[in-house]
């Protein structure tokens, strides 16, 4: 009897330990979607916290929680295209967190399954919840110059030192992913192997493409103009090291949001390109994809 009831006991305690884990994951993404949204107005709690992110499993220099969200394809569908989708890998690009989050929340009612997408809306919350907000993280590193170099004359720091005159907003670190945010984005493609990596940014109000497939010409109000990689950028690792296309949409402001209309245009013709572009060889969607549903909402 006696062992029945211990027994017994020790499941309740296991119950309990799981309920609790279970609370402390998601009070750990309440807090932060609480911090996002008291940080960005164009962000309600309600939009942070529909979304289905995971338990955390990666934080930032200074112990924040970075945020991922995966929709998956189909069972269905052989090879999808595999998009990784980053925000606010500088933390003073409010408007590329915010219409990231916009987006997400599209994705999140109409998400079709005839693409594989993982969302990080906020690469970089040291930054963004710093006040005033900095494009470094919490230690000084600017994230888009930490990445592994292309093979160049200068490495980042020395690119740095001699050509970027040691502008702090730029310092690259002083060894390629010495800071966690980036690491996390290097492990992303390693594990997750997208087949295009979409990276927002504002004010440069365009689009840049570093790949070998056909790039849009343009998203909704930006168009196309190749601005060129620095040692040590997202563009320049994901393409030239990696050789993973990488997609910079550059947003024309970075404390305005776009209007609810270039939103949605955005997001169409990203879809329109993921569906007739950036599918691997051979593979065609089938059935409908978020484009034809994002249509339907955004005539509102
Ligand atoms: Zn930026």
């Amino acid at each position: 009897m006696r062992v029945i009831v211990s027994l017994l006991a020790l499941l309740l305690i296991g119950t309990q330990v799981q309920a609790a884990a279970q609370t402390e994951t998601s009070d750990e993404v309440a807090q932060m979607c609480k911090k996002i949204s008291d940080r960005l107005a164009s962000v309600s709690y309600k939009e942070c916290s529909n979304i289905q992110f995971y338990q955390p499993r990666f934080y930032s220099a200074s112990n924040q929680p970075i945020l991922e969200a995966h929709y998956a394809a189909k069972p269905g569908v052989k090879n999808p295209v595999r998009i990784l989708f980053i925000g606010g890998i500088h933390g003073d690009e409010l408007s590329s967190v915010s219409v990231t989050f916009k987006w997400l929340n599209t994705l999140n009612q109409h998400h079709s399954g005839s693409f594989d997408w993982h969302f990080l809306p906020l690469a970089n919350p040291d930054g963004l919840l710093r006040r005033p907000a900095t494009r470094v993280n919490a230690n000084n590193v600017d994230l888009n110059r930490n990445f592994i170099p292309a093979a160049a004359k200068l490495t980042p720091l020395e690119y740095w030192q001699q050509e970027a005159s040691k502008r702090k907003r730029y310092y690259p670190g002083e060894k390629p992913l010495s800071e966690p945010e980036s690491k996390v984005i290097h492990t992303l493609i390693d594990e997750y192997k997208p087949t295009v990596i979409v990276s927002v940014h504002a004010p440069h109000g365009i689009l840049d493409f570093d790949g070998d497939k056909q790039p849009p010409e343009k998203l909704g109000p930006l168009y196309l103009r190749h601005l060129g990689t620095y040692p040590g950028s997202l563009g320049n690792y994901g393409w030239y090291v990696k050789n993973v296309p990488v997609m910079t949409i550059e947003l024309p402001y970075a404390g305005i949001m776009p209007s609810a209309g270039d939103i949605s245009r955005m997001w169409v013709d990203l879809v329109r390109w993921v569906r007739v572009k950036a599918q691997p060889e051979s593979q065609v969607a089938d059935g409908t994809d978020e484009k034809g549903a994002v249509s339907v909402h955004s005539g509102k």
